[in-house]
């Protein structure tokens, strides 16, 4: 029998090269000149090339936790349960359900219309660009492009460079399973990027932060390419007493230190009314001594009070999960997404407080309650907004089928955002008789219709 360790060590990741400046127009040129053959119309295509990409995920698994351990420090565990399954589960979704999507509709019946068969077709917008983000590389990369390749699209990935070992992999993979004409990948950082922008694209799906986002926006602005943006932001948990404490604690905790905090949609901060906070600390501790029981001793800072964790290595670029307690509406940590394991825990007086400091910031990506109570639950549903919504659970919403979360949504979503709805009428010589009058020399019978 073969050994994990022996496998390990007979598989390889590839150097990580940035694409020459100088090619990237090109790559443009080559992919839209095989778009204008037509060969991705024919949903048989597509289904082939979904199915590749499927077994592109499938057959290099451990090379992916490899190259994920190695980039984020992360667990195989979390990266097949964060990464892999759902990537798998999507391309699967959009092979099975291709042919059902992509299918022309008819417009609802009109007597006016009916004669010209009005259709509505969903047709490829043409060669699109995915640019995504480090702390989910795969998902947030090959997810989208499986929306892309069922709407019929010809595709340029370009992952994050602070990910150097998944994009070497992934532009090593890319051309040896998927249509290298249709489907490519771009490395590098700014200067790539900045040039890939500088080209026109029929559509661009950009996942990251609202800095590069702003970039991101203005290059598009100039080649009137198309673009969807999927940022991050402060996501509240709001706690009422009133819950089932013990999973709360481990429900809240788990979204906080999945991926090391670093998920678009993790819990950025808790609001939990005054009197309830010590026993919400206690159930947390108690959360993260099962999670690891190794886990370092608290210390304290001067202007807040770290109550659990606190310590980090910046050598293995460790942060521990940390609680913070006392932690006020214009701390530093309340200033942007924290996107790590650091979770302020703020006291108020009571849910419209909790409602009210919701309310005077920006509208968060995600929003958690937990309460045993359905008005509670209700009233701060009903009194916020938000890009999505769960009660008594955290981040598992990016995984439910059906459901967009505000951020990038599962693959229905990304093949509805890389289609172009296409109206279609086809109007009959008979006709003439019923709209022969809009033709010039006008005269006052058609003056007297048109008014009425
Ligand atoms: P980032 O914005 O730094 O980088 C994302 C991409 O932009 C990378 O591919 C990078 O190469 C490119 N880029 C960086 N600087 C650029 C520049 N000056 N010009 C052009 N391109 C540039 O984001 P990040 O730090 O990798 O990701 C973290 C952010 O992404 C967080 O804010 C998180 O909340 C957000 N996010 C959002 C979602 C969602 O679905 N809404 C999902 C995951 C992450």
């Amino acid at each position: 029998m073969q050994l994990m360790s022996d496998l390990d060590s007979s598989l390889t990741i590839p150097p990580y090269n940035t694409t020459p400046i100088e090619v990237i127009p090109d790559v443009r040129f080559r992919l839209k000149n095989a778009f204008k053959k037509g060969r991705t119309k024919h949903v048989q295509f597509r289904k082939q090339q979904l199915l590749s990409l499927a077994y592109l995920v499938k057959d290099n698994m451990t090379l992916f936790q490899m190259a994920l351990a190695s980039d984020l420090g992360r667990s195989n565990a979390e990266t097949t349960i964060l990464e892999i399954g759902g990537t798998l589960a999507e391309t699967m979704g959009a092979y099975n359900n291709v042919a059902k999507w992509s299918k022309p509709e008819r417009a609802p019946w009109s007597f006016n219309w009916f004669t010209m068969k009005p259709t509505i077709r969903k047709e490829p917008k043409g060669v699109v660009l995915i640019i995504s983000p480090f702390n989910y590389p795969m998902w947030l990369l090959l997810s989208p492009l499986a929306g892309a390749i069922a709407a019929g699209n010809a595709c340029v990935l370009k992952p994050s460079e602070q990910t150097p070992a998944f994009s070497a992999l992934i532009a090593d993979l890319v051309p040896k399973y998927l249509d290298p004409d249709l489907y490519t990948v771009i490395n590098g950082g700014v200067p790539e990027t900045a040039k890939v922008l500088e080209l026109q694209w029929d559509h661009i799906l950009y996942t990251g932060g609202p800095r590069v986002a702003s970039i991101v926006l203005t290059a598009a602005a100039k080649t009137l390419s198309p673009v969807t943006t999927e940022l991050g932001g402060k996501s509240p948990v709001v706690i009422d007493p009133n819950c089932d404490l013990k999973l709360t604690a481990r429900r809240l905790m788990w979204g906080k230190v999945a991926n090391a905090g670093q998920t678009c949609t993790a819990p950025d901060y808790v609001l939990v009314p005054k009197d309830f906070i010590d026993q919400l600390v206690h159930a947390c501790k108690e959360v993260l001594q099962d999670f690891y029981p190794e886990g370092a001793e608290s210390s304290d800072s001067f202007s807040r009070k770290i109550v659990y964790g606190g310590s980090t290595n910046a050598k293995t670029k460790f942060i521990e999960p940390t609680l913070v307690t006392g932690v006020k509406g214009d701390d530093s940590l309340m200033g942007e997404e924290i996107f790590g394991p650091v979770l302020p825990i703020i006291g108020v007086e009571d849910v419209d407080e909790a409602i009210e400091f919701i309310n005077t910031r920006d509208h968060p990506l995600a929003l958690y309650v937990f309460s045993s109570n359905s008005a509670f639950k209700l009233k701060v549903i009903e009194n916020t907004q938000s890009g999505s919504v769960v009660v008594n659970d955290t981040i598992i919403q990016a995984a439910a089928e059906g459901l967009p979360f505000g951020g990038i949504g599962p693959v229905d979503f990304t093949f509805d955002m890389f289609t172009h709805i296409r109206s279609t009428l086809d109007s009959p010589a008979f006709t003439e008789h019923l709209l022969g009058s809009r033709y010039p020399p006008y005269n006052v019978r058609q003056v007297r219709t048109s008014d009425g």
